[in-house]
C-alpha cells in the first residue's frame, strides 16, 4: 500500500501501529544530533515525524537532504509525543521514522505555504497550485464542494432532475455581451457561450421535465467590475406549474438546508419579504443588508422651507441615524463629508445633527434647537446619536444614503460576517428606460412575466405607464449581496411577442433571435418559473469572505486573465485562417 493513513488521521489510540504516510514536507526542524522533526502535510492535516538515537543512519541522511515541499513517503511506528500540541487533532502523536523515501524533490516555493503567507496576490495567482495548498484556500474549495453536494441532495430529494444544456449556443445578446466562438465548419458563423441556460431551461419545461436544475458555468463578456469573473457558476433551477409562492418555499428551503448542513445554522422563521420600492426607500439599495437597522428616513417635509437654499432646492432630503455617534469629532465629520463627496457616491455635501447634552448641527443658522430636537424625536435619534442628512434628486440621494448607511454599519461593527440575514426582494419594475439608447430594457430578462394586475399597462403605448409595470420577479439577498434571482416566466407566445415589441425588436429580429423559443410556446408551454443562485458568491458568503476568488479553484484576475497559464493568448495565423478571422496586431500589454 502506498499509504496506510492520511496525515490527519492518527490519534493516541493508534499508538504502536506500524503505518505508512505520504505527503509534503511543511518544515524540518533539526534539534541537534539525531533528533529531527518533520511536519508532514496532506489535504487532511499535518502529522509530526520524528527521528532519534535509534533511527537508522539511512533515514538520518535522507532527512538532511529534505527541503520545503518535498514529496516523501514515511514508514514508522505511531508513538506518544513528549510535548503535545493540542491545537491540532494529530497533536498527541508522532511517527518514529523507520524509512523515508523521497518521491519528488521540490524547488523552493516562491512564497511560504502557510495560513499567513508572504506572497503577494499576483505571485500567488501565478502559482495557483501552490496557493491552493494553503489551508484558507483548501478550506474554501472544500466548502464549495460541500455546498454543491448539499445542493444536489436537497434538489434531488425534491424531484429535480440535473440536466446539462449546451455551451455552444446561438448568440442572443440581451443584457451582457456574449463571448463568441467561431465555427470552422460554418465559415463566418459563430456560436456564443451561454450567459445562462435561461432559454434551454424553459424549453425543458415545455418538454415536460417539470423540475430541472444544473450547477452550471455561465459566461458574460462584461467590463470587469471588482470581484466579477467572466466565467462563473450558477445553481440554475426551473419548475413547472408554480406560482411565486411555490418558488419561495422551495428555494428558501434550499437556502435553509445549506445553512443547516454546511454551517450548522437553523432558521426557523420565514425569510422576510420586501418590495423593491421599500428596499430602495428604506435601504437605498435593491439588495439591502438587514443585519442592522439604520433605515433611511424621508425628512423632506420637515426640513424644506426654512431658508436653507440647499435643502429648499432639493427634491428629496433623507436621513439616517447613527446610534451612539454624537461624539464624532470635527475631523471625523470632515472626513465623512469628503467620503460622501467622492465621485463614487457623488453627494454634494453632508449635513449632521449631533444630539448630545445639547443639540448641535451644521445648519444651526437655519433651524432652532427645538426644531432639530423635534426632528430627532420623529426619526428616533436619541441622546448620544448622530443624524446624517443628504439631499438632492431622489433616486441618486437614496443610493448615496444607502452607501453611507453601509459604511456607518461597517464602522460601527454591525456587519458581522458570521451573522446571516437572508430576505426576498420582489415586485421589481419589469422595464428600465435607457436614456442613451432611448429604449426600454428588461430589468431582469425578456422572459420575465409582468404581474397579472399590470397586464393592461403592459399593452399601453404610453412609456410612463409601461415604466410602472411590475415584474413577477424576485431576488434572494444575503447580507447586502444578491445571491439569487428569478421570475415567473412568460409562457404565452402573444405576451412574449409584446415583450419583444416593447424592447424595440422588429418581428423579424425577434424571430431571428428567439424564434426557437416562441415556436415552442405554440406547442403547449406550461406555466413555469425559476431562479438561479450565484454559486461562487454564495460559497464566499458561507465561508465568511468578501471575495469570490478564493472559492474558485482557477479564477481570472481583474483584467479577465488567467495569469497562471497566460490566457487569453494569440493563436497562430494558420489557425486564424482556418476560422476565417483576419489577423490583427498584437494587443499592447
Ligand atoms: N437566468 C437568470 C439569470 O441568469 C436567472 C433566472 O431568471 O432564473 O439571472
Amino acid at each position: 500500500m502506498f499509504r496506510t493513513n492520511t496525515c490527519g488521521e492518527l490519534r493516541l489510540e493508534d499508538k504502536g501501529k506500524k503505518v505508512t504516510l505520504a505527503g509534503w514536507v511543511q518544515r524540518v526542524r533539526n534539534m541537534g544530533s539525531t533528533l529531527n522533526f518533520i511536519d508532514l502535510r496532506d489535504r487532511y492535516g499535518i502529522t509530526q515525524i520524528s527521528t532519534g538515537d535509534t533511527t537508522v543512519k539511512d533515514v538520518l541522511d535522507t532527512v538532511q537532504t529534505l527541503g520545503r515541499e518535498f514529496v516523501i513517503q514515511v514508514e514508522g511506528e505511531v508513538a506518544e509525543r513528549e510535548s503535545k500540541n493540542l491545537k491540532i487533532p494529530t497533536g498527541e502523536i508522532e511517527i518514529r521514522a523507520e524509512k523515508i523515501t523521497i518521491l519528488n524533490n521540490a524547488a523552493t516555493p516562491p512564497f511560504t505555504i502557510e495560513d499567513q503567507t508572504d506572497g503577494g496576490e499576483d505571485l500567488r495567482a501565478k502559482f495557483r497550485y501552490l496557493d491552493l495548498r494553503r489551508n484558507p484556500l483548501k478550506n474554501a474549495i472544500t466548502l464549495r464542494h460541500e455546498m454543491a453536494i448539499q445542493t444536489r441532495k436537497y434538489l434531488d430529494s425534491k424531484g429535480f432532475l440535473e440536466i446539462e444544456t449546451p455551451f455552444l449556443i446561438k448568440s442572443t445578446p440581451e443584457g451582457a455581451r456574449d463571448f463568441v466562438v467561431p465555427s470552422r465548419m460554418n465559415p463566418g458563423e459563430f456560436y456564443a457561450l451561454p450567459q445562462s441556460p435561461q432559454t434551454f431551461k424553459q424549453l425543458l419545461m415545455v418538454a415536460g421535465f417539470d423540475r430541472y436544475f444544473q450547477i452550471v458555468r455561465c459566461f458574460r463578456d462584461e467590463d470587469l467590475r471588482a470581484d466579477r469573473q467572466p466565467e462563473f457558476t450558477q445553481i440554475d433551477c426551473e419548475m413547472s406549474f408554480v406560482e411565486r409562492e411555490d418558488i419561495f418555499q422551495m428555494f428558501e428551503g434550499l437556502t435553509k438546508h445549506l445553512f443547516k448542513e454546511v454551517l450548522g445554522l437553523e432558521f426557523a422563521e420565514q425569510f422576510p419579504r420586501i418590495s423593491y420600492e421599500y428596499a430602495m426607500e428604506k435601504y437605498g439599495s435593491d439588495k439591502p443588508d438587514i443585519r442592522f437597522e439604520m433605515l433611511i428616513q424621508d425628512v423632506t417635509q420637515e426640513l424644506k422651507g426654512n431658508g436653507f437654499s440647499v435643502f429648499d432646492n432639493a427634491s428629496y432630503i433623507g436621513a439616517i441615524v447613527a446610534k451612539g455617534c454624537a461624539g464624532y469629532s470635527r475631523k471625523q465629520l470632515d472626513e465623512l463629508t469628503a467620503w460622501v463627496k467622492r465621485p463614487q457616491i457623488g453627494a454634494q455635501g453632508l449635513v449632521y445633527i449631533k444630539r448630545d447634552s445639547e443639540i448641535k448641527s451644521s445648519v444651526d443658522k437655519f433651524y432652532s434647537p427645538e426644531q432639530l430636537t423635534s426632528l430627532c424625536e420623529k426619526i428616533g435619534a436619541g441622546q448620544g446619536d448622530l443624524v446624517l442628512i443628504l439631499c438632492g434628486e431622489k433616486k441618486k440621494t437614496l443610493g448615496a444614503l444607502g452607501t453611507l448607511r453601509l459604511e456607518m454599519g461597517s464602522r460601527l461593527g454591525l456587519r458581522d460576517n458570521s451573522v446571516y440575514k437572508p430576505l426576498w426582494v420582489c415586485d421589481f419594475p419589469l422595464l428600465e428606460w435607457d436614456e442613451e439608447t432611448q429604449r426600454f430594457y428588461a430589468m431582469h430578462h425578456p422572459f420575465t412575466s409582468p404581474k397579472p394586475e399590470d397586464l393592461e399597462k403592459f399593452y399601453s403605448d404610453n412609456p410612463a405607464e409601461l415604466g410602472q409595470v411590475k415584474a413577477n420577479a424576485y431576488d434572494i439577498v444575503l447580507n447586502g449581496n444578491e445571491i439569487g434571482g428569478g421570475s415567473i416566466r412568460i409562457h404565452d407566445r402573444k405576451v412574449q411577442e409584446r415583450m419583444f415589441e416593447i424592447l424595440g425588436f422588429t418581428h423579424e429580429q425577434a424571430e431571428y433571435r428567439f424564434g426557437f423559443l416562441m415556436n415552442a410556446f405554440k406547442y403547449g408551454a406550461p406555466p413555469h418559473g425559476g431562479i438561479a443562485f450565484g454559486f461562487d458568491r454564495l460559497c464566499a458568503l458561507f465561508g465568511g469572505e468578501e471575495t469570490i476568488r478564493d472559492f474558485i479553484a482557477f479564477p481570472k484576475n481583474n483584467m479577465g486573465r488567467d495569469v497562471m497559464a497566460d490566457a487569453p493568448s494569440r493563436i497562430d495565423d494558420a489557425q486564424m485562417d482556418e476560422l476565417y478571422i483576419k489577423s490583427c496586431p498584437p494587443a499592447k500589454q
